[in-house]
């Protein structure tokens, strides 16, 4: 298995990188129904690094249909963005007039119980039914950080397989396992990664500042072109907890493959990462915040004090809160109120998973 790494002028020359695996007939057959699964998480341009370049993924759409496939585009975007307004933001309005690809709104199609056997932090996922049914799924990510898994690539992109609400279960039993959980039955065929322009920051993956790599990565294996990105992007894969655990659960390697094309240092970029110390990181994926936040009003009560530990906050900038609610309904756990024009959050209920963050379309949500 190879990865290749090539420097990109634009979304054309992914057909180079592809060629240098053997060919998108190497991937797909004629006849094959094939799902194209970019990141259109929210509604902002590609120029943002939120979303997958569109051009990118038509020549992505274009060269499995050469092949003989029969190809639509699938996404579900973070809850509770609703595709009809984030497609048309993030440039993919009318991907289906000007690419000749259907595009599905994965939140509108038929939702279908699976069994993940041998999940560590989920055991059954509701996932939209075109990704069952599809022979092959290309995973189409964009190079971006991610302030509760560091980085968001083609592992993390598969959330975007699980329709609305339901994506949060994920976060509640463990977000880091979970990804891991949804690639063991949820397979790439092929993956491609848009590092034309990528995210980075702590605000990641929507809030985040553009970087212009011009870069291109795609190999067969998710967890060997996850690695090259994170070093793309100046991090040691092996830190990363979802590519660490993806490695040991034998989904792929993280050193020791072969690198074809321009090679990572040609394109190496050093992005500023979210900082994720790995106690906080156990206390925001584990039951550990959940039962420390359950006894320690009652403690505190019986002890007389004022709660004086918090793990995990969000803090509020006001100054760029508009009062749009998102953050209230992306909450799985409804810790999330309105007090007039602004959110409050109950700090006793928040399992700090920052759904809030990743969806607050102003940036105005972030870690204490
Ligand atoms: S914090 Fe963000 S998501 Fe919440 S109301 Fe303000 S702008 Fe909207
Ligand atoms: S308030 Fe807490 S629990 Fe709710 S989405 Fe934000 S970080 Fe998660």
């Amino acid at each position: 298995m190879s990865v290749t790494v090539i420097r990109a002028e634009g979304p054309r020359d992914v057909r180079r990188a592809v060629d240098l695996l053997g060919g998108m007939g190497r991937f797909v057959s004629p006849g094959e129904k094939v799902l194209v699964k970019p990141n259109i998480c929210a509604g902002k341009p590609s120029e943002s690094g939120a979303v997958t370049d569109p051009e990118l993924v038509a020549e992505v759409c274009r060269m499995a249909a050469e092949e003989g496939a029969e190809v639509v585009v699938g996404e579900s975007p973070i809850h509770p963005f609703r595709s009809s307004r984030v497609f048309p933001r993030a440039g993919y309005g009318d991907f289906q007039e000007r690419y000749g690809f259907p595009l599905l709104d994965l939140d509108a199609a038929e939702k279908v119980e699976i069994r993940i056997p041998g999940g560590v932090a989920v055991r059954e996922e509701v996932v939209a039914r075109p990704v069952l049914e599809c022979d092959a799924l290309i995973n189409v990510p964009v190079m971006k950080t991610h302030l509760q898994t560091v980085v968001s690539l083609g592992l993390k992109n598969l959330k975007g397989v699980v329709p609305t609400r339901d994506k949060l279960i994920i976060h509640l039993r463990g977000l880091d396992q979970g990804i891991v959980d949804l690639n063991t039955v949820i397979r790439s065929r092929l993956v491609v990664v848009d590092g034309l322009v990528g995210m980075e920051g702590a605000l990641g993956p929507t809030n985040g500042r553009p970087v212009r790599v011009g870069a291109i990565v795609a190999g067969d294996n998710v967890v060997e072109v996850d690695a090259a990105c994170a070093r793309i992007m100046g991090a040691d894969p092996r830190e990363i907890t979802h590519l660490r655990l993806a490695a040991e659960r034998g989904l792929g390697r993280l050193d020791g493959f072969e690198v074809l094309g321009d090679g990572i240092d040609a394109v190496r970029r050093d992005f500023e990462l979210p900082a994720h110390p790995d106690l906080n990181r156990f206390m925001i994926t584990g039951v550990f915040l959940r039962i420390y936040h359950a006894l320690r009003r009652p403690l505190d009560r019986l002890a007389g004090r004022a709660p004086s530990f918090r793990f995990g906050e969000v803090r509020l900038d006001s100054g760029k809160c508009d009062g749009c609610r998102i953050c209230v309904k992306a909450c799985p756990v409804e810790a999330v109120s309105m007090r007039g024009e602004l959110p409050a959050i109950d700090a006793g209920a928040c399992i700090a998973c920052f759904c809030c963050a990743e969806a607050c379309p102003r940036g105005a949500l972030s870690r204490a």
